[in-house]
């Protein structure tokens, strides 16, 4: 038009649009994590009120009846220790989270996965007091960050650990593009409706249920945050009362070496 005739420059036009898009694009980027912070400080302190909330009348109950009745002393300290913990966890796992978002390193080397888990399940066992079997057909070396591997495997393996009773199985398989690494167990299950937000923050299925298990909502999470970073998928597939399986698939980069 009579603009690029003008200015002799036909791609100006384009540019200055193109730019405007790439302003846009990252206001709306900004405006997004300025929303999603929001959110996070408005749902931490909620978290954070609660328990502290049961500590509070804890404490005025022992206060009011403490000094001649064992009972209320042994009720009472039960819950702020328990609480009291819960908060602690609940707090460290936060740092986790800001740790996570200031572009923690993601350092590639050859991981054998193998030798990771075994690493990973064999103190977990002790400290479980429970079976962990491992299944794998051969031994697999992927490009990826142990660290953050160990991490995600800790967070999922935590999980079975809480909702399920019984043996938990870790297994590592050899896909097309990826090695898949799940974490089974036989235990309570998630119900179909609360699939879909099991990996937002804070969310519980049962906060009763949770609260016994000393849950905080953030773990899973946190574990999504994790496998972004590597470029792994998250997956978690349950049915109520028979189990679940949460599985990682870590990218083979055609740089997958096997060891029979
Ligand atoms: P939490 O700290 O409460 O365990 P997560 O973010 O790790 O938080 O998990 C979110 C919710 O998903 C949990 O509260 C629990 O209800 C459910 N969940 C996660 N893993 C399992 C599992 N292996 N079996 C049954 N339920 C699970």
């Amino acid at each position: 038009g009579a603009y690029e005739k003008m200015t002799g420059n036909v791609n100006g036009k384009d540019e200055l649009a193109q730019m405007e898009r790439m302003f846009n694009e990252m206001m709306e980027q900004l405006e997004q994590n300025f929303r999603k912070q929001e959110q996070f400080v408005s749902n931490a302190s909620h978290e954070l009120k609660t328990p502290l909330t049961v500590i509070e009348s804890y404490t005025r109950l022992l206060a009011r009846r403490g000094f001649d009745n064992r009972e209320v002393v042994d009720e009472a300290l039960t819950a702020v220790i328990s609480e009291t913990g819960r908060m602690k966890d609940m707090i460290e796992q936060m740092l986790d989270l800001a740790k996570s978002g200031e572009a923690q390193t993601v350092e590639f080397t050859e991981v054998n996965l193998n030798q990771l888990l075994e690493g990973v399940v064999k103190p977990l066992r002790q400290a479980y007091g429970r079976e962990i079997i491992i299944e794998a057909d051969r031994k697999l070396i992927v490009e990826t960050d142990g660290k953050f591997v160990k991490q995600l495997l800790f967070i999922l393996l935590d999980n079975a650990r809480k909702y399920s009773e019984q043996e938990i199985i870790a297994s590592i398989y050899e896909r097309e593009n990826d090695v898949e690494v799940s974490i089974k167990d036989y235990g309570k299950g998630i119900p179909h409706v609360d699939l879909p937000h099991i990996f937002d923050r804070f969310y519980r299925v049962d906060s009763d249920r949770s609260r016994k298990t000393g849950g905080t909502g953030l773990g899973l999470s946190i574990a999504k945050e994790i496998a972004d970073g590597l470029g792994a998928t998250l997956t978690i597939d349950s049915v109520v009362d028979k189990g679940t399986v949460a599985r990682f698939f870590i990218p083979k980069k055609g740089k997958t070496l096997r060891d029979f």
